[in-house]
């Protein structure tokens, strides 16, 4: 019997984070994940964006998430000799002359925090970009290499034990009041479910508003398009060096194709023709799957009725900026019985819990 006190379902970016934090506090942590290809947290552009959407908002607790995660990947960095994250101005281009002059005007009230550097008037003349209505110049955001840095913990993850690359059978797990077995073979204190998308077919947590969303992204290659800044437009466009830029993202609601789609390449292809006018070609295609929340914030916390069981995840597209402060969160909690925000918690959503009868009476 291997004894542990965190059993991880999950090595996607939720579950990476909540065991790298859990292991940071001294625990031994067990993780178990096949290591699927197609996870969104490989898939995933890994661009960190405090303004984001057609609104033009600052994204949920961004002053306190962004610089966290920052540091969290900055630090991974170092640990492992590569450079995960990489800080770099986003440019969102203005689509029309009223969406500069609402910017203008609302630019007075300062509501995105820092995070807006500067408002350009006119076309900036980056190479490459056409800007006609100029744009927004956002600081403090970059992106990450997820691919990578999961490979990295995950490599270190199989040398050293604690990652199974085995696909978890929830069907073969039997809670009791002190924590929990797997197959008669693993004793852990408490098993979070970290499953992504996953989760949804999850026998304990397939009540959450958990709904999968389908995204699609294009790495092509550009010659001659500026790479010292992020852009946005419809699309985001991502230098990954060597003229190479990852595009995305699509969205898609159930039902969902196998995979990528020719759809999917002629749509991000179209956006991408929006930002720059110069030829480019299309070297891969991935699509991945998002666990999205009904109201766009994250679920942690535990099972309404078995205490030995958690959830860490939902975070639809923003998975890169949120997991590292809110794997801080959940182990906190774990390990000390911190409060978990409550904007974040599962708890907000207890009244969809099915098992009426275990409900306490109010
Ligand atoms: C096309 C696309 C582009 C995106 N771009 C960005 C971006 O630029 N920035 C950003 O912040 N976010 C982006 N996202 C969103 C981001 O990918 C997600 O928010 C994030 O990856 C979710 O992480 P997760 O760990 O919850 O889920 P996942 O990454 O799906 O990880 C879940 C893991 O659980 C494992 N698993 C599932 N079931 C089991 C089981 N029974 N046993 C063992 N293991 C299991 C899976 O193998 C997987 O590794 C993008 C998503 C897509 C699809």
């Amino acid at each position: 019997m291997t004894d542990c006190d965190f059993l991880v379902v999950g090595h996607g970016i939720a579950g990476a984070t909540l065991a790298y934090a859990l292991r940071q506090r001294g625990a031994q942590v067990l993780v178990y994940d096949p290591g699927m290809a197609n996870s969104a947290s490989n898939v995933a552009a890994g661009l960190m964006n405090p303004v984001a959407g057609k609104r033009f908002a600052l994204s949920w607790r961004a002053a306190e998430l962004l610089p966290s995660a920052a540091t969290f990947y900055r630090e991974l960095g170092q640990r492992y000799g590569q450079p995960f994250f990489t800080e770099t101005p986003i440019f969102k281009l203005f689509g029309s002359l009223e969406e500069q002059n609402a910017l203008l005007a609302r630019s007075a009230d300062q509501p995105w925090g820092g995070f807006v550097a500067a408002l350009a008037t006119t076309d900036p003349g980056l190479p490459g970009v056409q800007a006609p209505f100029g744009g927004a110049w956002l600081q403090g955001g970059g992106h990450v290499a997820v691919r990578e840095l999961l490979a990295a913990l995950a490599a270190e993850g199989t040398r050293a034990g604690w990652l199974r690359r085995e696909t978890f059978n929830w069907a073969a797990l039997v809670t009791d009041s002190a924590g929990a077995t797997y197959a008669g073979q693993v004793r852990a204190r408490h098993v979070i479910c970290c499953e992504g998308a996953a989760a949804v077919r999850n026998p304990y947590f397939n009540w959450l508003p958990l709904t999968p969303n389908q995204g699609e992204v294009l790495d092509v290659e550009c010659g001659g398009l500026s790479a010292a800044q992020v852009l946005n437009r419809g699309a985001y466009v991502v230098p990954v060096g060597a003229n190479r830029f990852r595009v995305g993202a699509t969205y898609r609601w159930p039902p969902f194709a196998e995979g990528p789609t020719a759809v999917g390449q002629e749509e991000l292809a179209a956006r991408l023709s929006v930002i720059t006018d110069l030829p480019f070609a299309v070297l891969e295609q991935r699509a991945g799957v998002r666990p999205t929340v009904r109201d766009r914030r994250p679920l942690l916390g535990p099972h309404p009725t078995v205490p030995s069981l958690s959830f860490c995840g939902g975070y639809g597209s923003k998975g890169v900026m949120l997991a590292p402060r809110l794997a801080v969160l959940l182990a906190d909690w774990l390990l000390n019985g911190t409060e978990i925000w409550p904007e974040a918690s599962v708890q907000r959503y207890r009244a969809l819990w099915p098992d009426q009868a275990a409900r306490p009476a109010r």
